[in-house]
């Protein structure tokens, strides 16, 4: 088989630029075979999820195979082209918390008031809170101890690392773009293809408003949460999650806010205004002296046609910011100011599992990458068991910035040699859709 001559990837998030990356360092690409990554967006790359996400990396993702694919290619990619000072790439410890929080304005300023009394703490005689959390790191010095309730390793060390996601991804970029391929500013409107096999997209570009066609033997459909506006069978929908970036103080040793990812349940106590109420923001301090927090996903606000019109509720992000500086759990001294309050898309897999890679049947050509969606960890560890008073917690763990590189090692392989054989890919696949 010949390696297709005009390949179009649809897309510049982290599964396009990456896709690009790989093709364009192929041992088959050369100078025959031009590629082309299309973005609807007019400021440029990376403007959705694949920007404003947290950027762990795990190996103990799902799906377990392309997990670990990948995890062994962001490691590789981070030592070969200096991740740690190019994407801010870093091994990281993680955990779930659990502990107590006082609300904004709460009049209960003393932390042994936020201690429950035994007769609230537990209907379990055999699992009575502790003021002092068992596990707790040592070197987790920017959470309040006396406000933790557990605290449970995830993964052992050296399994889980974090990156920047929009400097990995326009990284990829810039290195894919100096192996000649291009990038164009334009949204994809239709995918056409004849007889069986694909011709061309069509698009317009963020500057004119008539329609352009461009010839393409090959297109990699990578575009997200907007995927099934151009192959509408794919079962997949979208969730808006809020995020926001505090940068610590200046005068903050680099190294003072420790690296630990975590998966926080707080629990935060009742007032005149508000039911007791527990949350769930997850932690990711960042190198670069910044800590990313991000919430609960909401449905309030469809997912708009393109990716600059993403609404951000400014009261979502504010609320992020009260859990952080006011509910006592995070040493003040580690928190700054907000420095971005931003939202995005995370495109979901309806059907279960994802993603969803491969060529579609019936249309030569057509390959699609996408439905990097959330799966779910159920928090039954017999530690945790023993220990947490939300034995019954899942948790939602986010996949696309992990599985990026083993989805665009295996993508390649598809496209340039007619087979992946790096990484088994077969559920779910376009064809149970398409
Ligand atoms: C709050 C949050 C936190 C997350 N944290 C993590 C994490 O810590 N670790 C992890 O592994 N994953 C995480 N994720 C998931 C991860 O961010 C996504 O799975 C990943 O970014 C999806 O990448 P993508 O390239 O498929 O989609 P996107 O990033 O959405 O990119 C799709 C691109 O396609 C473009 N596009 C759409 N339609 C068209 C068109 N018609 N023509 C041209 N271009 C088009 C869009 O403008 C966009 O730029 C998180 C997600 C969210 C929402």
């Amino acid at each position: 088989m010949s390696p297709p001559a005009n390949i179009v990837i649809v897309g510049a998030g982290i599964i396009g630029c990456t896709t690009a990356y790989y093709l364009a360092h192929h041992p088959l690409f050369s100078s025959a075979v031009k590629i082309t990554v299309l973005e609807a967006s007019r400021v440029g790359p990376a403007q959705g999820a694949s920007g404003k996400s947290g950027g762990l990396i795990a190996k103990w993702a799902y799906p377990k195979e392309l997990a670990k694919l990948s995890y062994a290619e962001h490691l590789r990619l981070a030592k070969e082209l200096d991740g740690a000072k190019n994407w801010g790439f870093r091994q990281i410890e993680v955990g779930e918390w659990e502990g107590r929080g006082r609300r904004p304005g709460d009049l209960r300023l003393d932390e042994s008031d936020l201690r429950l009394d035994e007769s609230e703490s537990s209907d379990d005689e055999e699992c009575p809170r502790r003021s002092k959390a068992s596990g707790f790191p040592a070197d987790l010095t920017w959470i309040n101890e006396a406000l933790t309730d557990s605290y449970t390793p995830m993964a052992p060390s050296g399994d889980t690392a974090q990156v920047h996601p929009y400097l990995f991804t326009t990284h990829m970029l810039k290195l894919a773009a100096e192996k000649g391929v291009e990038f164009v500013k334009g949204r994809v409107t239709v995918l056409d293809n004849d007889s069986g096999h694909v011709t061309g997209v069509r698009y317009i570009p963020v500057d004119g408003t008539e329609e352009v066609h461009i010839p393409a033997d090959c297109i990699i459909l990578a575009a997200g949460p907007w995927s099934p506006s151009l192959v509408p069978a794919l079962p997949i929908t979208s969730m808006r999650a809020h995020s926001i970036v505090i940068k610590s103080p200046s005068s903050l040793h680099p190294n003072a806010v420790t690296p630990y990812a975590l998966f926080m349940s707080l629990s935060l106590p009742k007032t005149p205004r508000h039911g007791a109420q527990m949350v769930t923001p997850e932690i990711y301090p960042r190198p670069n002296q910044t800590i990313y927090v991000y919430g609960p996903g909401d449905t309030r606000t469809p997912l708009p046609p393109i990716v600059d019109d993403v609404e951000v509720d400014k009261a979502s992000c504010e609320q992020l910011w009260e859990w952080m500086s006011e509910s006592g759990v995070f040493e003040r001294w580690a928190l700054g100011e907000v420095v971005r309050e931003q939202a995005c898309y995370l495109p979901s897999v309806s059907t279960g599992g994802g993603p969803i890679v491969g060529e579609v049947p019936g249309i030569k050509g057509l390959v699609v990458a996408t439905g990097h969606t959330s799966w779910v960890r159920l928090f039954n560890s017999p530690v945790a068991l023993l220990f947490t008073r939300f034995p019954h917690l899942d948790i939602a763990i986010h996949q696309g910035i992990s599985n990026a590189p083993g989805t665009a090692k295996a993508v390649s392989e598809l496209v340039l040699e007619g087979k992946t054989s790096c990484v088994k890919l077969d559920r779910p696949h376009p064809a149970e859709f398409v």
